[in-house]
């Protein structure tokens, strides 16, 4: 804590004047946005988006993260777009930049080739560094340390339904722990020897963590499961390359702050994929989480629409989108959810409905 407060200087809370009364009960949450100056137009669009369809009920304190000082006119705007609190802090840059021990003629040799094979963000450093930063650092800023449950939100989404209910809530009463709404293949030129690094992890890490047949790790690999309902992937490995898409998520935080994240976050790290490939938080995050998870402390929120381009997701009951006003329809062009770039067949064949949770089955 020491160490970071030179950058506490930076952490600025403001509070736009409220004129609802409006009163609900609230979870120790925040929503939670990492992002540029430059992006504040798209900033404004998501935040609009979302208190319409959900936080002007709630008034969940905004959270904006950035490896450069925010602007007066950024926070200005997004203060007033907020139905509740905004706070802003500065990333520490030992969270934020390439590590000292990344051999920097290796890196940028890596680089060179991954642009011109034409991966996508294959030559860009700081996608790298927003990716390691998303991976292992974001639930360690000091702004979060109050609070238990946080939701992603990038700039450029919407959201197309009414939300039934407080995400927050549920991951609570539930006892969920990592909630998502799209899950999907990643590039797997993106990550050539990730799986590799997994697999040296669970070998070193056989004692502490879960049993294979306890998590969700079916989820994460072909066993059993390739069919002709199931596109194959062609991976050099284990790894059918499915993953929850980060860029919508509900986590708890506790469980990122956990010693079995953080230790799994670091064996990875140590391997300089971050940086030598072009790994991203969401692989890391899925890989994680269903490791270290039971299937039913994993959430999909099927009632929420969402839309990040070039996906979207879509209730599929015509009762639903009417009663939540959404503004999507199920076969519209961009909507993933029973495509074949979506995982979310996996998703009900090996995960939830494999472990359905007896208290929950009663209250239903
Ligand atoms: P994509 O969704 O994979 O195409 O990547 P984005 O460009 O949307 O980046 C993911 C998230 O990280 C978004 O919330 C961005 O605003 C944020 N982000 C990406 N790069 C940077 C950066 O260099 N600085 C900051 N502050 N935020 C970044
Ligand atoms: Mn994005």
């Amino acid at each position: 804590k020491l160490s970071r407060n030179s950058y506490d200087d930076y952490t600025l809370n403001y509070t736009r004047q409220n004129d609802s009364d409006s009163f609900h009960l609230r979870e120790n949450a925040t929503i939670l946005m990492l992002v540029r100056n430059s992006e504040l137009e798209g900033a404004l669009d998501s935040m609009r988006s979302l208190e319409d369809r959900f936080n002007n009920k709630y008034h969940y304190d905004w959270t904006f993260l950035n490896d450069v000082p925010f602007d007066q006119d950024f926070i200005e705007a997004t203060t007033s777009m907020a139905s509740g609190k905004t706070q802003y802090a500065l990333i520490p840059p030992e969270d934020w930049n390439r590590p000292q021990w990344i051999n920097d003629t290796l890196f940028e040799e890596r680089l060179r080739v991954m642009e011109d094979e034409g991966v996508l963000y294959g030559g860009s450093k700081s996608y790298r560094n927003m990716c390691r930063f998303n991976s292992g650092f974001f639930f360690r800023q000091s702004i979060l340390d109050n609070y238990d449950y946080y939701f992603r939100v990038e700039p450029n989404v919407k959201y197309y339904c009414d939300f039934p209910y407080d995400p927050f809530r549920v991951m609570r009463l539930k006892g969920k722990k990592y909630g998502f709404v799209i899950s999907l293949y990643e590039y797997e030129e993106t990550i050539p020897t990730l799986w590799d690094a997994v697999e040296e992890y669970l070998v070193a890490s056989e004692e502490t963590i879960l049993r294979k047949e306890d998590s969700a790790y079916a989820f994460l690999t072909d066993s059993g499961l390739v069919g002709k309902h199931y596109p194959v992937v062609e991976a050099n490995s284990d790894y059918n390359l499915c993953h929850f898409w980060s860029n919508f998520e509900i986590g708890d935080l506790n469980f990122f702050r956990s010693d079995e994240y953080k230790h799994f976050f670091e064996t990875l790290d140590a391997k300089g994929g971050f940086y030598y490939e072009r790994w991203g938080d969401a692989p890391v995050h899925s890989i994680g989480v269903s490791l270290l998870l039971r299937p039913d402390e994993i959430i999909h929120f099927d009632e929420l629409g969402y839309f990040h381009s070039p996906f979207g997701t879509c209730p599929a009951s015509y009762a639903v989108r009417l009663d939540q006003r959404c503004r999507c329809k199920s076969d519209d062009e961009s909507v993933i959810d029973i495509t074949p770039h979506s995982c979310l067949m996996r998703w009900w064949k090996n995960g939830s409905g494999k472990y359905f949770l007896k208290e929950e089955q009663d209250e239903i």
